[in-house]
């Protein structure tokens, strides 16, 4: 998917990076306002981010403050050490129904960074301190912004020369060049037909993302399968079990890396502004319980959904493989 921008909002202080340049180039159709501060776009107050799923801004900035961060107790760290992630872009093409970014942010418009080699140099600092684990698709999906952005490029390329940072670039899109470098790890988020078509409306389908997953295996990449977020819908159970079957008719597992699974769940701080920013959407009305400051399935929905996919998995011989989030 290539997203075309209506506007693009520019920080002055942007404009003379290559990435800013190369990204007007492309769009050089979409007008372009010059600002500030991407804050004075990005966070005016009152915005209506469903109108603006129709048609969304992309907003090139500076970060002039912190780039990259410890991730939170609740994101799979896979047994790795440190384990950072870096807020290359903010939001995403996608608009799914049930992102924890509508309830984080009060606008559907896109920021990109364009200072990439002041992210690099922040990553390097960390690597000094040791071997690094860093999801570089965190508050975007880059994959999805790979045909807007060169983010995933500059990412894969530091890694290639960096074997001390192990690389994680999730996605639900379908990205067309793999890199087999052992530290790159493409991480695919696959969901049922039944879940895409209710709440991740504008992502590609399960085939297309299928699809992608074995061009990566042929590839040599470095392959990682998401079942997370795994979500309670009506007939969760049937459509569950066709969708493993699936994914265990259509993708070799042997030759992926690691399979996580987790369900639903969303800092309670924004789980009222996600409602407020889909108030039809069930995937985020459910009553959650409330642990540790993240609203979460009750126990017994949780352990129902992640069995399904746990069971069939292990008893196809893939137990090894398998990072559950309880
Ligand atoms: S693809 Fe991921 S980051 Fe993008 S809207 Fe969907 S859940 Fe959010």
């Amino acid at each position: 998917m290539c997203a075309a921008f209506s506007h693009i909002y520019l920080e002055s202080r942007a404009e003379d990076y290559p990435e800013t340049k190369r990204l007007l180039e492309k769009f050089s159709d979409s007008t372009v306002v010059s600002i500030r501060h991407y804050k004075d776009v990005f966070n005016r107050p009152a915005q209506d981010s469903r109108l603006q799923n129709g048609s969304k801004s992309l907003i090139l900035a500076v970060n002039d403050r912190k780039k990259i961060f410890d991730a939170s107790p609740v994101c799979q760290d896979f047994g790795m050490g440190k384990f950072y992630y870096a807020e290359s872009a903010m939001n995403c093409v996608f608009s799914c129904d049930y992102c924890f970014l509508k309830g984080m942010y009060g606008t559907s418009n896109v920021v990109i960074f364009v200072n990439q080699e002041d992210y690099l140099k922040e990553c390097e600092e960390k690597l000094k301190e040791g071997p690094v684990y860093l999801c570089a698709s965190f508050d975007t999906d880059l994959g999805a912004l790979s045909k807007v952005s060169g983010w995933m490029n500059v990412w894969e390329g530091f890694a290639s020369t960096h074997p001390d940072l192990t690389l994680e670039l999730r996605t639900k899109s379908v990205v067309d060049s793999f890199r087999n470098d052992p530290n790159i790890i493409y991480a695919f988020t696959l969901s049922p037909d039944e879940v895409i078509d209710q709440f991740e409306k504008m992502t590609p389908s399960l085939d297309a993302r299928i699809a992608c997953v074995n061009q990566a295996i042929a590839k040599d990449a470095q392959v990682r399968l998401c079942f997370d977020p795994l979500i309670y819908i009506k007939n969760f159970e049937l459509c569950y079990n066709r969708f493993v079957d699936k994914i265990l008719q259509s993708i070799d597992l042997t030759r992926v890396r690691d399979i996580s699974i987790g369900t639903f769940r969303i800092s309670s701080d924004y789980l009222p502004n996600l409602r407020k920013a889909c108030p039809d959407s069930s995937a985020v009305l459910f009553p959650f319980d409330r642990e540790d400051g993240f609203c979460v399935y009750p126990a017994d929905v949780r352990s129902r959904l992640i069995g399904i996919i746990k069971n069939e998995l292990e008893k196809a011989g893939y137990g090894n493989k398998l990072y559950i989030i309880p």
